[in-house]
């Protein structure tokens, strides 16, 4: 193996050959727009926003049925704003981390407030706007405005580590990736350059097993040169991820469920909820049961089911021991605010957090 060379910011030839292949290989997406014969057509902003707010965290294959349901209800930001925003919960119930349909729902009410519905073709005025990042604003201005800058996702990190064979790890390097980035820039089609990039990353210079010998980068690639693509990007070792537990309330009578709604801030903020005691750090001990529930909602015969229900959230894994009512229920899901409580046969309708259902299927 050769020695790692200190990273020079020169400029490699590779618009040229990513373009061309783009033209050929590159992919059909529904809110992309792709003229044969290498036109510089920009695509609509209002799809290129909403698909990379939903490709965060989410695969191109599950956004696909979700930006065609979106356009069908809200065809545009102003459809969008005016939308409730428990109706943009529902329809987004599948695509997790809830706080970014919030936030969607907010941008585009700010995009017609501030903007009078036409997103700003401005990098910094992009990424002032709620949900919006340094990535998915660098998307957003090179995608449907064709303004040279460049989104570093997880993708281009992986391509541009390779060609230059940065010893730097990812992500802590990305500040690295986009210097090496910016140099290479393109002064025209720098959209569909962009996109390039992104389906090079995902369709060619994969996580493992990259297909080198298709790759249109290959004369300027170092890690491919020295036969070492697959030890890019290098990755700090991995930090293991503590776990919180809780208890969780079921109540169930009659076909009805009582489901209200989270507070205003943190995880999965406003959304509905089986009612849980407060998430502790550590491991659930059985020692910690008898004051987890002196958490429950009303004092009732609560009857522990065997087993835990287990999710893991970004940062960390969740542990969860649930109780089910089994006297009483009736009484009291009577007395509780009607909005709160719900048909089971109604569930698939409530934009549920994943972890929600988990619970309500370990009773079931
Ligand atoms: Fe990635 Fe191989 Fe292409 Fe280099 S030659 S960019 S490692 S696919």
């Amino acid at each position: 193996m050769t020695s790692q060379k200190k990273v020079r910011l020169e400029k490699k030839p590779i618009a040229a050959p990513l373009l061309d292949w783009y033209d050929r290989q590159g992919r059909s997406l529904l809110w992309r727009v792709k003229e044969v014969g290498g036109g510089n057509a920009l695509a609509n902003p209002y799809h290129v926003w909403l698909s990379e707010i939903m490709l965060q965290q989410t695969t191109v294959a599950t956004v696909g049925a979700y930006f065609q349901k979106f356009l069908q209800m809200w065809p545009t930001v102003e459809a969008l704003a005016a939308a409730e925003l428990d109706d943009v919960l529902s329809a987004w119930a599948g695509l997790g981390y809830y706080a970014r349909a919030r936030n969607l729902h907010k941008c585009a009410l700010e995009v017609v407030a501030l903007y009078g519905g036409e997103f700003p073709a401005d990098e910094a005025a992009l990424k002032a706007l709620p949900g919006i990042g340094d990535y998915t604003a660098a998307a957003v201005a090179a995608i449907a405005f064709g303004l040279p800058t460049a989104p570093v996702d997880g993708n281009i990190e992986r391509v541009f580590a390779r060609l230059h064979r940065l010893a730097e790890t990812m992500p802590k390097g990305k500040p690295t990736v986009k210097k090496l980035l910016a140099v290479e820039v393109p002064e025209t089609r720098n959209n569909d350059f962009v996109q390039a990039l992104m389906d090079l990353g995902a369709t060619v210079c994969t996580p493992t097993k990259p297909a080198c010998l298709l790759c249109p980068l290959k004369g300027s690639c170092q890690a491919y040169r020295d036969g070492v693509a697959e030890d890019y990007p290098k990755k700090a070792p991995k930090k293991q991820k503590p776990t919180r537990h809780a208890a969780a309330f079921l109540i169930i009578n009659q076909g009805q469920i009582y489901l209200p709604k989270r507070g205003d801030k943190g995880l999965l903020a406003g959304m509905r909820e089986v009612p849980t005691s407060a998430w502790c750090d550590g491991p659930l001990k059985r020692q910690d049961e008898a004051s987890l529930l002196a958490a429950a909602p009303y004092d009732a015969g609560w009857q522990r089911l065997a087993g835990y229900v287990r999710h893991t959230f970004t940062h960390f894994h969740f542990e969860v021991a649930v109780y089910q009512v089994s006297k009483g229920a009736g009484t009291w899901l009577g007395a509780q605010d009607r909005a709160d409580v719900h048909r089971m046969a109604d569930l698939d309708d409530l934009a549920l957090p994943t972890l929600m259902k988990k619970i309500i299927q370990h009773a079931e």
